[in-house]
């Protein structure tokens, strides 16, 4: 019987373990400003999406999968600044940009100033998939996500009184011209403001998923509104290849958040990986020497989440915080909020 089992060990090449590391933005997310309830609803978000994912990997799903389906939940959650809840532009609108890459094969999709489809990180994989393009932009991209049969949605679905809230406290505080209020967007309030404004926390919320399969493949994707008060068809880090999101099996897959400005002129995404592959550090190392190097230098702000096919997860910030999740098959879900947690 123990030689049987022992035989069988060997003809079966080791399994591997699948795992996961998601960010939900990085700033100045402090404990000062947030309050009990507020945390615990982030906490119970990260976790959802994280199980999310889990489910895919454990039956053998693939990491673009699971990167898909974990982003689909938090653009969905209002918390977040992806899909719904997304941060406004200047004019009074939701514009957003997302990406997803495939490690296997260096397929990558990405999208940037969409107003229309539900699910910015669904659109990223179709240009990937069905297109042979890498980046759609605007009304081309919603129009594409229409005609492969993406949820397209009245720009209003993006709407939360929250972010609007902010961005006229912000728009007030550097004296420039309030947009009106959008669109399809419920009456205001009858509370006052400061009864439902949100803490600083809630300027970010950028997300973020990377993940390894059970056949070792790894992928990234990054879905967000960008930056609030963001102008002129601003378009960040996220949807750029190589800056806030890269994935490929020879190094590693990662995903951005931050003030995406930095995150381009550093090419951090493929900056890191290069120095996994190339110069051989360990994956932390690398994700360390960028943000607290190289961003610093810059005076850049933010962080990032990353994984290699051989089951290093690492995250690394800068800011007072960022939100984040990681979870390999077998072990204890890890969540993270503030800089002073492991
Ligand atoms: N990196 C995003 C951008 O610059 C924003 C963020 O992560 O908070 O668009």
């Amino acid at each position: 019987m123990a030689t049987t089992l022992a035989v069988a060990a060997q003809a079966q090449p080791p399994a591997r373990h699948w795992a996961i590391v998601l960010h939900g933005g990085a700033g100045v997310i402090e404990r000062a400003s947030m309050n009990p309830e507020t945390e615990a609803a982030y906490r119970a978000s990260l976790t959802q999406a994280t199980q999310a994912a889990a489910k895919i990997l454990d039956r053998g799903g693939s990491s673009v999968d699971a990167v898909e389906a974990a982003i689909q939940i938090l653009e969905d959650d209002p918390l977040f600044n992806a899909g719904r809840g997304a941060v406004f532009t200047a004019e009074g609108k939701n514009e957003l940009d997302a990406a997803i890459m495939d490690g296997a094969n260096l397929k990558a999709g990405a999208v940037a100033g969409v107003t229309r489809t539900r699910h910015p990180i669904s659109l990223a994989r179709a240009v990937m998939e069905k297109s042979p393009h890498v980046m759609l932009i605007g009304a081309g991209a919603d129009a594409f996500a229409a005609s492969v049969g993406l949820e397209q949605v009245d720009p209003s679905f993006f709407f939360t009184e929250r972010r609007w809230q902010s961005l006229v406290k912000q728009l007030q505080k550097e004296g420039r011209p309030i947009p009106p209020r959008p669109a399809g967007a419920p009456p205001p309030p009858l509370v006052p403001v400061a009864e439902i404004e949100s803490p600083d926390a809630h300027k970010f919320g950028t997300v973020g998923v990377v993940a390894l399969d059970r056949e070792g493949n790894i992928a990234a994707g990054t879905s967000t509104g960008g930056t609030q008060a963001k102008r002129w068809g601003r378009v960040g880090d996220s949807p750029i290849i190589g800056a806030g999101t890269y994935a490929s099996n020879q190094s590693c897959a990662l995903s951005a958040t931050g003030t995406g400005e930095y995150f381009i002129r550093l090419t951090v995404a493929r900056e890191v990986c290069a120095l996994v592959q190339y110069k051989g550090l360990t994956l932390q190392q690398a994700a360390d020497q960028i943000i607290h190097k190289e961003l610093e230098s810059l005076h850049g702000d933010g962080g990032l989440i990353a994984i290699t096919p051989d089951g290093q997860l690492a995250w690394s910030f800068n800011t007072p915080g960022m939100f984040r999740a990681k979870l390999t098959e077998g072990g204890k879900l890890q969540i993270g909020i503030y800089n002073d947690e492991p």
